[in-house]
């Protein structure tokens, strides 16, 4: 007998489809359900990126390099253009490299229309498009502030992170990195699975103490130093966070050349209709 996830040509187990819940036992791999139609091979597959729906995979794929090329060129963009002195110019490079890293993210936390609303960890999912939507424009702001002039602006860019708006974007980043820890583990790569997590946990964390030192900064001078050290270690977490889509694009990659290359049945574009995102 062929166990659940082998590449067999008939369901010799008892396996239930994953839109009605009708017994597939019996059935061609390749064939459909008898009662709902939907192909067989996506209620009896395994979890792995390797057996996912092609077309999520080539958005995911789409997503990473989106951010990864945002991320390159706002950094040449922003050498360049600190040059010209131009704070106009810095702030506009800053916003669309922002909006630019927010659409790759946007893609990169795509339902996968293939999993008849079933996914794992959805909500992680949910939850970070949510506060995607929230927190981009505040980030985009602060990063703005932080580069349009050095003082007074930086201080009102600590205080829009340091906002209700800001623990949207802790929220948002600890969901995203579950997110991409859960795509690690599908991939098979345990180490970026428990770095995603650890950078989202660390970022969130170190964004709480911040909060609750700036509070405590106005009657304790002493607390004031260690929002200094709290503040830097979310920063160097944030960064962290930014760089991940890069490992991630990597995992997607050996993700479809392993699907390729063992011919996984591909699913027919009609049946990715999946009730709710
Ligand atoms: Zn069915």
């Amino acid at each position: 007998m062929a166990a659940p996830g082998t590449l067999s040509s008939t369901v010799d187990w008892d396996a239930p489809c994953g839109r009605c819940g009708y017994n597939l036992r019996g059935l061609e791999l390749r064939g459909r359900c008898p009662e709902c139609g939907a192909p067989t091979w996506l209620s009896v597959g395994d979890d792995s990126l390797a057996s996912a729906d092609e077309a999520w995979l080539r958005r995911l794929q789409a997503g990473a390099a989106t951010c990864n090329a945002a991320l390159l060129v706002s950094v040449v963009l922003l050498i360049t253009v600190s040059t010209l002195e131009s704070r106009v110019l810095r702030v506009l490079a800053a916003a669309a490299g922002a909006a630019a890293y927010a659409a790759g993210l946007w893609l990169l936390t795509a339902p996968n229309p293939a999993a008849f609303g079933h996914e794992r960890r959805a909500s992680y999912r949910r939850i970070a498009r949510a506060m995607l939507l929230l927190a981009a424009p505040s980030s985009a702001l602060s990063v703005a502030g932080l580069l349009g002039a050095p003082c007074g602006a930086a201080l009102l860019a600590g205080g829009i992170l340091l906002s209700p708006l800001g623990l949207a974007g802790a929220l948002g980043v600890m969901a995203w990195l579950h997110v991409a820890s859960e795509l690690a583990r599908r991939g098979g790569h345990a180490a970026l699975e428990s770095r995603a997590l650890l950078i989202g946990s660390g970022y969130f964390f170190s964004w709480i103490a911040s909060a609750v030192f700036a509070l405590l900064a106005r009657v304790l001078m002493p607390a004031g130093a260690l929002l200094f050290v709290t503040g830097a270690t979310a920063v160097a977490f944030g960064l962290a966070a930014l760089w991940l889509p890069f490992p991630l694009a990597r995992v997607l990659r050996e993700a479809r050349l392993e699907r390729n290359r063992t011919e996984r049945p591909h699913i027919i574009e009609d049946d990715r209709a999946a009730p709710g995102a």
